[in-house]
């Protein structure tokens, strides 16, 4: 059942970021790292430090800290939920800052630097996608 909105690899047919959605199928957060300088982000097609293309996919923690987010209530889609949506960038452990959603946050007294972790929700079959909660 398509739950209406869109959906890894939808938009455009990626095969350089297919390794991270396999991943993330597998409940395993990926980033890019540099072999030369060690270096991690995301995304990227190269060392955001020099530029090298001598780069990746490996492991990430799953932890990092919120950035920062808003609440989005205006529900853009019958496929959204009438609670209230996180959008927020949260800034991985590793370095690199990801756009996400963060759940589980309801009754919880958002701040910048507050951490969070990765889990991993399944959206439609085959689609599943990183999302994090804070870490109490
Ligand atoms: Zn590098």
């Amino acid at each position: 059942m398509s739950v209406g909105r869109p959906l890894p690899g939808d938009v455009v047919e990626d095969a350089i970021d297919q390794p991270f959605w396999d991943a993330c199928n597998d409940g395993v957060l990926l980033v890019y790292r540099c072999n030369i300088c060690a270096t991690s982000y995301w995304p990227a097609g190269s060392c955001t430090a020099h530029g090298m293309r001598d780069i990746e996919w490996v492991p990430a923690a799953g932890t990092g800290h919120l950035h920062t987010w808003t609440v989005v209530h205006q529900k853009y889609s019958k496929s959204f939920t009438d609670k209230p949506t996180v959008v927020a960038v949260v800034k991985l452990d590793e370095g690199p800052m990801l756009h996400t959603n963060l759940i589980d946050a309801e009754g919880t007294n958002l701040r910048v630097g507050m951490p969070v972790e990765v889990v991993f929700e399944t959206i439609d079959e085959g689609a599943v996608l990183p999302v994090f909660r804070p870490l109490l």
